[in-house]
């Protein structure tokens, strides 16, 4: 194709809210054999509800507990985090502002150390390789919704439960790009639980591929373009820059994502409505006037 028809597509991709970030990557969207979406804050919006909080034994009530997972969410810009600092505040709950140690275990949770004590928040991953659940009263069923451990002192202290919705026009999009001839995963660091959901809501033919850490995501990619060629992969920049950098083409969502996923991504899209990638596709199939 003509150098001119990609400025064009390119020019007709920003008007409808998508960032092509160069004729480049025009050419490899009108090439993408597989698509990988992250989950959180991509296919769902990321807005999470608090559904519950338990504390494990009486002496660590819900007081302290949710002071201790807000005084550390408040440092994480995960989409669950806002929504558990949020919920502390509505109890007129403040984080500490002294937290020390802070750090970020991607794709598993969060610790560091408040008022003196180690506190650690994450997935059924890190309450696993702690050995929390074993022996404990709780039998955690993790149904469609995000549960978040809590320990203290390496002790297992309480858990939370967030729901999160799939983006309403998550199913059209991903549907759209499947008839375009699309091979479509979704890759998430959330549970298996958790991603069935995403999959029954979508369709029982998209490939699921759950409990990855961003490593474990970037392996993915190479091996999706391993096997069908031309990879893109869509995701918010948390927990899966590694595996937007290592695509063929990496969309970034713009408004829910990082601003650093956006800055580096192949293409960026600006409004969050998963229905402009399919769009963007056929634009940029009919922008250098073939058809693969
Ligand atoms: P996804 O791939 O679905 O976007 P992430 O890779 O961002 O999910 O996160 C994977 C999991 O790690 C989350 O489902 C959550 O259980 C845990 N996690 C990550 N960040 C945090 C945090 N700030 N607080 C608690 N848990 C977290
Ligand atoms: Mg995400």
């Amino acid at each position: 194709s003509t150098p001119v028809a990609k400025v064009c597509g390119l020019s007709a991709a920003a008007k409808m809210g998508l960032i092509i970030k160069g004729g480049s990557h025009l050419e490899a969207l009108a090439k993408v054999k597989a698509m990988a979406f992250d989950k959180t804050g991509t296919l769902t919006e990321g807005a999470f509800q608090v559904v519950e909080l338990q504390n494990v034994y009486p002496q660590e009530d819900i007081y302290h507990l949710l002071y201790w997972i807000s005084s550390l969410e408040n440092l994480s810009s995960h989409p669950m985090a806002k929504a558990l600092v949020e919920y502390a505040r509505l109890q007129g709950i403040e984080p500490s502002k002294e937290v020390k140690d802070f750090k970020i275990v991607p794709g598993e949770g969060i610790s560091g150390n408040v008022d003196g004590r180690v506190i650690e928040i994450g997935n059924a991953k890190l309450a696993s390789a702690k050995r929390w659940l074993t022996n404990s009263q709780f039998d955690i069923k993790e149904e469609g919704i995000t549960v978040g451990y809590v320990g203290m002192d390496n002790r297992f202290i309480g858990y939370f439960c967030l729901g999160d919705q799939i983006r309403e026009e998550a199913a059209d999009a991903v549907n759209e790009l499947q008839k375009q001839g699309i091979h479509v995963t979704v890759l998430t660091g959330d549970s298996k639980a958790a991603a069935r959901i995403i999959q029954q809501q979508i369709g029982e033919n998209i490939e699921v591929k759950a409990s990855l850490s961003p490593e474990g995501k970037m392996k993915k990619i190479a091996e999706l373009r391993e096997r069908w060629g031309l990879t893109a992969m869509v995701g918010d920049g948390i927990n899966d820059a590694p595996a937007l950098a290592t695509s063929d083409v990496g969309i970034a969502m713009g408004v829910a994502g990082s601003a650093v996923a956006t800055e580096t991504a192949d293409v960026a899209l600006m409004s969050n409505d998963l229905r402009k990638i399919p769009e963007a596709v056929k634009l940029a199939r009919s922008s250098l006037g073939k058809v693969y």
